[in-house]
């Protein structure tokens, strides 16, 4: 398929394949100035596993290591235990699954706010922590900078993670915007709750991003990646406007078998149980060796 191996693996199922060919066809041909990139974070961005064990999100960062109490790494396990399997579950609809995430979120903002950490700790716990970018994401990042192609990531993690996981194992770029729950300092540089609306993983579609003109400012870029793991991050590029070729890449890395026929309706190209960004780097790779 566009004589990009990587769509060819075992681990990479498509749906659709003449749709897909087209979409990447019509791409190439466009060139990288007519291409924005919107992406997920955790799971999407940073892997799920590493060699076998399995990474932090943004959110697990906080438990690991010995910055936060044990009164924390409790709840927020505890929380983590009621609530994921609720998410995942593909038996609910989002509808469901709403009131239930906002409660998770809610008790899990309240919970750090407890805590009172500061920007040092967390920028302690991330290079202690068990959370990896991609293999292949330093390359991703620095090709998105070098041919000037926007990237937002859109996370319902914790902003100020996100940014020191980047920072740390890769290079934050001025072409990244990364769009997510931040934390609040007081005088004393102490955390004390969150800034602006909450992002949880199934309101990507509405909020800070949509309102403002980010989207509008790329109005010529009418091609666009969008990379998730998670069915709410279908919705992450609502607010694009004037999209003519949009590729949906899914990264399935859980219930493999239960979702992937719901995930190959959903996503264009579903990657299943991968630690890289391969397939995503090859047919970026394709697009900037075109001519435009
Ligand atoms: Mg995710």
């Amino acid at each position: 398929m566009n004589d990009i191996p990587e769509l060819s693996l075992q681990n990479v199922r498509i749906a659709n394949p003449e749709h897909v060919t087209e979409v990447i066809q019509n791409m190439i041909r466009d060139g990288q100035n007519k291409l924005q990139v919107v992406a997920d974070f955790d799971r999407t961005l940073s892997k799920y596993t590493h060699r076998g064990q399995i990474c932090s999100t943004c959110h697990n960062v906080l438990e690991e290591g010995h910055v936060l109490p044990e009164f924390y790494k409790d709840e927020a396990r505890a929380l983590r235990d009621h609530y994921f399997p609720i998410e995942m579950n593909p038996k609910l609809t989002i509808e469901e699954k709403i009131p239930v995430m906002v409660e998770w979120w809610t008790k899990a903002h309240d919970l750090l706010s407890k805590c009172h950490i500061t920007k040092d700790d967390v920028r302690i716990m991330v290079e202690n922590s068990t959370a990896r970018l991609r293999d292949g994401c330093t390359w991703f990042f620095d090709q998105l900078q070098a041919t000037d192609i926007p990237l937002l990531i859109f996370s319902a993690g914790i902003g100020d993670v996100i940014i020191e996981v980047i920072k740390h194992q890769a290079t934050l770029h001025d072409n990244m915007k990364v769009v997510s729950n931040y934390l609040e300092y007081d005088d004393q540089g102490k955390m004390t709750g969150f800034q602006d609306e909450m992002i949880h993983v199934y309101n990507k579609n509405e909020g800070a991003i949509h309102d403002s003109d980010y989207f509008q400012k790329l109005e010529h870029r009418n091609n666009v990646i969008l990379m998730g793991d998670s069915l709410g991050d279908l919705h992450m590029a609502d607010g694009a406007v004037g999209v003519q070729n949009k590729l949906k890449i899914g990264f399935l890395n859980v219930k493999v078998e239960e979702s992937l026929e719901l995930y190959m309706k959903k996503y264009d190209i579903v990657i299943l149980e991968d630690e890289t960004l391969n397939v995503v780097n090859a047919i970026l790779r394709k697009v900037l060796q075109s001519k435009q």
